[in-house]
């Protein structure tokens, strides 16, 4: 019989990671999964990374995962999102030859020597005395482990939905998992359906491309490994076009014949990710919504059109995406469709994302109730570490909220479960000024080489990376400027005596680069990516102290009540989304409205606020 340390079941975006990360703490590892030609697809979007996404992404590039790596090597169009905005909330985005990922993923993979990849269907668990010990395949072979890895993604008794029509499916192409979803489902582990869909692909030789707006890549391409510094491939640009009154009308006719409005889903779907029936329907008023033609690939004609996923049948597909400009005689390759599949609360799991009831079983990616590839890899790199960890007698990894984004998520996840799919945004983390993508590698890669996760390359790179900061930091450190000479310099400071560092300069002025270099020659020096970086750290130390305060009196204030009528409508600063959860669960206190999904510490600090303004309280009881 076979014999692993760590088994991981699919080939997706959670058990690449799981497996590559398994393999880096060297474990032996055995990836099973249906297809080998399915290793590293992309079910839907050939894209990667976006706000807080993006910074996933890092975060798992950080401690030498592959999704970065690889994203970079396929990505034929990057841009950096929020780029007018601070650092903190910019999020990496490319777009990706669909092939080129999957190529490369499945590439990385080969390259690992204490992985073997195993085709098969996995149906069942071997269990001694209430652990998890190995997996049965579906042709009866048995494979015995430490540990296993679960990364089932949408297969799990998935069902694909096309208006009225049903049938059983994984995704497009695909059988779904029913057997080992059935076992699972013996194992009285508890459960829901989630949902979410895809929109049709299109032949790109058949749109109008002169008729629809462009959007090309950024001028200056950010990537995201640490390890690279600009594109491989050839890059290109998108096209953007709209739908219209008569798109609309369209769908509102057909609503009923749609799957999900048509009442034959009991999943619920992503609401950041509506499909064009959702944006018809709850956003009434608009009179149209942007469409990003995305091509999937240098070598392919197929068109991802971003932005009209869709459950409506398949003539009615034809009707709306012909209705559209630039698309009136687009061919569709493949219809779009919506998907329905099992997950598992994710509260009953442990930090480590090992299943309390059954220790040595790990659950990651879209089994755990979120979506998106970003989520699932960087579940897949926690529970692949924590099941390696595991079975060689070491201890789990912990993250925490304060660390990263991985810690965030898995915190939302344990602490919150789920209900609806999770999907990463900037806004859940509370400790973002300190969670930025750019110092993803600052705050962990340390920690992986401890773990012993990052190899030579990146700990030689991340080392003389880190020595060129410190250097520059004390060459631009050791200028010293009194309030009068930055005034002749034209920098208004107020005349309080005190000395200005270089940092403190670079950090706080907002000066434009002629007169930073002027005050601060050694800038010239240094390489432009560590002055960056030398000058975001300066920005933002400034503003961590004072985040830690608004921390700080928050956990203080824990224990203040909120009135039953506590008018949450008063709140201009409050978003809608958030404004409608408080009104629906009227916490009784601000611990309790801090777990409200999404909330942030500065909106609790406006609800604080609202609270003493009004004077009112919940009479305690
Ligand atoms: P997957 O990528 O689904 O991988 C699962 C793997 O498990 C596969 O390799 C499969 O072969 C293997 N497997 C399953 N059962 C077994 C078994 N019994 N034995 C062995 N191997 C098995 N994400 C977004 O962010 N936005 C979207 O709008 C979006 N829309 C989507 C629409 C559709 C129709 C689909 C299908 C997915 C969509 N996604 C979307 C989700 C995205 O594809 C997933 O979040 C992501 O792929 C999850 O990664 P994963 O590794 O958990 O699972």
């Amino acid at each position: 019989m076979k014999q692993f340390d760590v088994i991981v079941i699919g080939g997706g975006h959670a058990g690449a990671e799981a497996a590559a990360a398994s393999c880096r703490v060297g474990a032996k590892t055995g990836l099973i999964t249906l297809r080998r030609s399915g290793i590293g697809v992309m079910s839907c979007n050939p894209a990667i990374g976006g706000l807080g996404k993006g910074h996933l992404v890092r975060e798992i590039d950080a401690l030498d995962g592959i999704m970065g790596r690889v994203a970079d090597e396929a990505g034929i169009q990057f841009r950096l999102l929020n780029r007018r905005k601070g650092p903190a909330v910019q999020g990496p985005r490319a777009q990706a030859d669909r092939a080129l990922y999957r190529a490369g993923i499945q590439r990385l993979l080969s390259e690992e020597e204490q992985l073997s990849i195993i085709i098969g269907e996995v149906s069942d668990f071997l269990i001694e005395t209430g652990r998890v010990c190995g997996v049965v395949l579906a042709d009866g072979s048995e494979i015995k482990c430490k540990a296993v890895v679960l990364t089932a993604g949408t297969f799990l008794n998935g069902v694909i939905h096309i208006g009225p029509e049903q049938k059983s499916g994984g995704r497009m192409g695909d059988a779904p998992s029913n057997r080992l979803g059935a076992r699972l489902m013996d194992l009285g582990l508890a459960r829901g359906r989630l949902k979410t869909g895809t929109p049709p692909r299109l032949d790109g030789r058949s749109i109008n491309w002169d008729a629809v707006g462009r959007q090309p890549g950024d001028d200056e391409p950010v990537l995201f490994s640490f390890l690279n510094k600009s594109p491989k491939v050839q890059q290109i640009d998108c096209g953007i076009t709209h739908t219209n009154e008569k798109t609309h009308d369209i769908v509102r006719k057909n609503l009923e014949t749609s799957s999900m409005y048509g009442g034959h889903i009991e999943g619920v779907g992503p609401r950041y990710c509506p499909s064009l029936e959702d944006k018809v329907v709850r956003f009434a008023d608009k009179a149209s919504h942007q469409v990003f033609l995305e091509p999937e690939g240098l070598n392919d004609n197929t068109v991802y059109p971003n932005g009209i996923s869709s459950s409506l049948p398949e003539n009615v597909q034809n009707d709306y995406v012909h209705s559209i400009v630039g698309l009136e005689e687009a061919v569709i390759l493949q219809p779009a469709y919506a998907i329905e599949y099992d997950y598992f609360d994710p509260r009953g799991l442990s930090p480590s994302l090992e299943n309390r009831n059954f220790p040595g079983l790990y659950f990651a990616g879209q089994v755990n109730g979120t979506t998106g590839y970003e989520e699932a890899a960087a579940q897949g790199l926690v529970a692949g570490l924590c099941a390696a960890r595991a079975s060689l007698d070491t201890e789990p990894v912990i993250f925490h909220r304060s660390d990263s984004y991985i810690g965030v998520m898995l915190d939302d996840l344990l602490s919150r479960g789920v209900t609806e799919p999770y999907r990463m945004f900037t806004s859940r983390a509370e400790y973002r000024l300190h969670l930025r993508a750019d110092n993803a590698d600052q705050r962990l890669t340390p920690m992986g080489i401890e773990l012993g996760c990052v190899r030579s390359e990146r700990r030689i790179a991340f080392d003389s990376k880190m020595d060129a900061i410190e250097t520059g930091r004390a060459k631009v450190e050791s200028f010293s400027f009194t309030s009068q000479q930055l005034a002749v310099n034209g920098v208004r400071v107020s005349g309080d005596g005190v000395r200005r560092s270089g940092l403190d300069v670079l950090g706080s002025m907002n000066l434009d680069e002629n007169t930073l270099v002027h005050l601060i020659p050694v800038l010239r020096d240094i390489d432009p990516a560590i002055s960056r970086q030398i000058t975001y750290d300066a920005i933002y130390s400034r503003y961590l102290g004072r985040q830690s305060i608004q921390i700080a009196q928050l956990k203080r204030e824990e224990s203040t009540l909120l009135a039953e009528d506590l008018n949450y409508d008063s709140l201009s600063g409050l978003s809608n989304e958030l404004k409608s959860k408080l009104k629906l669960h009227r916490p009784p206190t601000l611990a309790h409205a801090a777990r409200i999904e999404g909330m942030t510490p500065s909106a609790l600090a406006l609800i604080l606020a609202l609270v003493r303004k009004q004077g009112v309280v919940r009479a305690a009881s």
